[in-house]
């Protein structure tokens, strides 16, 4: 075993092993991955539960920003080991499915939230609001008016992110909230017209086989190749000054450049620069939990659900935000299609929102029956439970400001921490976001190419389709 590489890597998921690709690509091979589970991905790894049904963590959704991503998604499964969706995403509410986004259906509501929903546009059409939105609930009223606010914005919002919309600042959004048009929502209401159509993800593709852990199985096993990958590995201390990580198998292996992977502020407090306060300013930054509960059921999704790819759920009766109906995505994400089809839904957690992970499961089957998307507890023939202590990092007020310390302190130790919870920006979080992180820095640290994603997350999304 090498005691010293030119590069080591924090963590197999998406952005550890984008890094490791370009490395190769560009004939580089001294460098190592350490990953602390069995298997490489990451939150991008895929499970297959006792009964045979394949789970994702959550709902993974394929909308690429990068020409480089979708080559390299090619290269990984081949063009025959994709199929391909039509995005069909529904908001359940006050007991009817409302085609999302939801501003642009509301329609679909009962008379008297449908004119609350209006009102509150014409309100702000009428009294525009002039200065810069204090936080995302000063945002989501100026927005989309106070009827669309308490409708669903803020209690949607608060099921998703586990803290009050007026934590989170509202610069993040850019592409990822459809705004509201008063001429397109009144048209919509009046000719009695759906609006599907949103933003850069309304067709996407998903592995045939192996849910989307696939992808990144095939990443670490035939393109980066496994010799580079060590599992089992956790990283348990670093010392900066000496160039050196602790595994914990008891070796210390040694670097000329450090790429983190695993949450920011975990790894501040596992170097040994923590005396520089600089542990304590990476502990502000905040992140909620999510916990994925797997359902797999005998018999045929009804009708209304022959043809959803996700849904959002705003109530407080269900503890989930969001049901994937996974066997949509793929006949083979269930032993037996012609049988059994599958709902994958996802419960986020926090201080401010707490989670009794035990009965989870019996809660989600209760609400997935009075949601009406199953009959009745008899149809379960299988259940599946996952949590992550870090599934979402929050994009807090304050958050860029804590970043903007914690990262280049880092940096001028030679340590550079990317992707998901590595960089702690949601807005570029997802996995072509993440594996270009690590692919721009390869380029940053070998040909000099400044980096866009981390640094300019406004400009890397504004790249998608181009
Ligand atoms: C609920 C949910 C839904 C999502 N939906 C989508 C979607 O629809 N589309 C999309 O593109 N993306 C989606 N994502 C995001 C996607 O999962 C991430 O973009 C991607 O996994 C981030 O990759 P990463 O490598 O930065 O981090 P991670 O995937 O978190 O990988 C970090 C790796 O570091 C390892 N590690 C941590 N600590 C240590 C240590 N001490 N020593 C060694 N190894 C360590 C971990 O085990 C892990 O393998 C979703 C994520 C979640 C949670």
């Amino acid at each position: 075993m090498k005691q010293h590489y030119k590069y080591l890597i924090i963590g197999s998921g998406p952005t550890g092993l984008g890094a490791a690709y370009r490395l190769k690509e560009l004939g580089i091979t001294d460098f190592i991955i350490l990953e602390k589970e069995d298997y490489v991905g990451g939150l991008a790894t895929s499970f297959k539960d006792e009964k045979g049904f394949t789970w994702d963590v959550g709902g993974h959704v394929q909308f690429s920003h990068y020409k480089y991503f979708d080559d390299l998604m090619q290269k990984a499964l081949g063009t025959e080991g994709w199929l391909n969706h039509q995005r069909e995403s529904w908001v359940w509410i006050k007991n009817r499915f409302v085609p999302y986004p939801f501003q642009n259906n509301i329609r679909y509501l009962p008379k008297d939230s449908l004119w609350k929903c209006l009102n509150g546009i014409i309100d702000i059409y009428k009294h525009p609001q002039t200065r810069k939105p204090d936080h995302f609930e000063d945002w989501i009223y100026a927005t989309f008016g106070s009827g669309i606010a308490e409708e669903f914005m803020m209690p949607y919002n608060f099921k998703v992110w586990a803290y009050p919309p007026k934590e989170l600042s509202y610069n993040w959004i850019g592409e990822r909230v459809a705004v509201t048009d008063l001429a397109r929502a009144t048209k919509n209401v009046i000719m009695e017209e759906d609006d599907l159509s949103w933003g850069p993800n309304n067709t996407f593709q998903f592995p045939k086989y192996g849910g989307t852990g696939a992808i990144w199985k095939n990443i670490g096993e035939q393109l980066v190749g496994m010799e580079y990958i060590w599992l089992n590995k956790a990283v348990s201390g670093i010392r900066a000054n000496e160039k050196k990580v602790l595994v914990n198998d008891g070796n210390e292996i040694s670097y000329d450049f450090l790429l983190n992977t695993m949450p920011l502020d975990k790894l501040t407090t596992i170097t040994d620069l923590a005396q520089n306060g600089i542990s304590a300013k990476a502990s502000e930054l905040k992140h909620s939990a999510t916990n994925i509960i797997g359902v797999g059921l005998k018999g045929k999704p009804k009708a209304e659900l022959a043809t959803k790819c996700w849904m959002y759920f705003p109530e407080s009766n269900s503890p989930y935000y969001r049901i994937t109906v996974f066997s949509n995505y793929s006949p083979n994400n269930v032993p037996d299609i012609n049988t059994q089809w599958s709902l994958m839904t996802e419960t986020s957690e926090s201080d401010a929102k707490p989670v009794k992970r035990d009965t989870l499961i019996a809660e989600t089957i209760m609400a997935l029956i009075e949601d009406g998307l199953i009959e009745n507890a008899e149809q379960v023939i299988s259940t599946f439970k996952v949590s992550y202590d870090y599934g979402y990092p929050t994009p807090s007020v304050g958050r860029d400001e804590i970043l903007n310390v914690v990262q280049p302190f880092l940096e001028k130790h030679d340590i550079y921490s990317r992707g998901r919870f590595g960089g702690w920006k949601y807005e570029v979080s997802n996995q072509d976001h993440s594996l270009m992180q690590g692919v721009e820095w390869v380029n940053r640290m070998e040909l000099g190419i400044p980096e866009t994603t981390l640094p300019f997350p406004g400009t890397a999304n504004a790249m998608w389709g181009k």
